[in-house]
């Protein structure tokens, strides 16, 4: 039935994107037009810390951050190829063939020295069967110089650099402690645009912030798709295991976004953003473990075939609505 239902999608979808049921541009599809096989991003945690940790912008981190930053925990204390092999057994294992992209994920990895910086990352590119490479960090922490070695780095591999933003509402920034701004934002993007480099960016967004209602959120997408990124992450906001935001949700201070709210919000999210961008993934991870809430969004499959179904219901599709008009 759920067969049947997905190749009916599948055969009437308008979105250019795609070859399956798919209304968005997905990482995966995008990936397999580049390197012509399926892509697996390999996550390290290379040891880089982060200035909202260590107190020289501020202190205790994100409200939501449990400390280690996507769910790699301690895995700083193993040697990067040694992550790396192992995360590649698994992967091998599942997808065997597939082109391997190491992806520094954990806290900030542009933050320290630059020739920490620079070693980290011809390391992780030296890594057998490593097409490519993924950094995520926080647009405050690109230094020129910084800028300068990724611009030449992207000029000899496929570089991305994912930037968390998570709201351009700097009054829901200051809520989360986030200790950036939309203009610290803005600019770090801007060094990144104007590098001379071929830097694909993705920009992280999260649904579900305190305080922010859908306007809000799709305000934030808006915002976004002017800028015209080459990908973009849509998460949805998890309540981790001794995290601020745990307090927050046990005090009744915070209540998590149900299914249907964030399928909706993602959609409408979707139809604005450009047809070209790509999207790099519309649901987060949550460490089983610890995940405290919502606990609906341990079933991934379900939340990303809800987003499928309500854009064929709606008739709409990614880029539907995009208006490169600022708000
Ligand atoms: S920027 Fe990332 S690593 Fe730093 S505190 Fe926030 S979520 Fe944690």
């Amino acid at each position: 039935m759920v067969k049947n239902m997905k190749s009916n999608q599948a055969s009437r979808n308008p979105f250019k994107n795609s070859d399956s049921n798919k209304r968005y541009y997905t990482f995966d599809y995008f990936m397999k037009n580049r390197f012509g096989v399926k892509c697996a991003k390999i996550p390290i945690d290379a040891g880089f810390t982060c200035p909202n940790i260590d107190g020289s912008k501020g202190i205790g981190g994100c409200i939501y951050c449990s400390g280690g930053s996507a769910g790699t925990g301690t895995d700083c204390l193993r040697s990067i190829s040694e992550q790396y092999n192992n995360v590649c057994e698994i992967m091998d294992h599942k997808w065997a063939g597939a082109v391997r992209i190491p992806y520094l994920q954990a806290h900030t990895n542009t933050y320290g020295n630059i020739d920490r910086i620079i070693k980290v990352c011809e390391e992780a590119l030296s890594l057998p069967g490593a097409a490519g490479l993924h950094i995520a960090t926080r647009a405050d922490c690109l230094s020129s110089e910084t800028v300068e070695y990724l611009a030449g780095l992207s000029k000899r591999t496929y570089l991305c650099v994912e930037l968390g933003l998570q709201t351009a509402h700097d009054s829901t920034a200051e809520k989360i402690n986030r200790c950036h701004s939309f203009d610290d934002f803005l600019q770090g993007y801007g060094m990144l645009r104007n590098s001379g480099g071929d830097i694909n960016i993705c920009v992280h967004l999260i649904d579900g912030l305190p305080g922010e209602n859908d306007e809000m959120m799709i305000e934030t997408a808006q915002k976004v798709a002017q800028l015209q990124p080459e990908q973009i992450k849509i998460h949805l906001l998890h309540v981790l295991r001794e995290t601020a935001l745990e307090k927050m949700y046990i005090n009744g201070e915070y209540t998590p976004l149900t299914q249907n709210e964030y399928v909706d919000i993602v959609c409408r999210q979707l139809e604005i953003l450009p047809e070209d961008t790509v999207i790099g993934r519309l649901t987060g991870d949550g460490v089983k473990n610890e995940l405290v809430a919502p606990l609906w969004s341990q079933k991934k499959v379900c939340v990303l075939n809800d987003i499928d179904k309500t854009l064929y219901e709606r008739n709409t599709w990614q880029g539907k609505l995009y208006n490169n008009t600022t708000i």
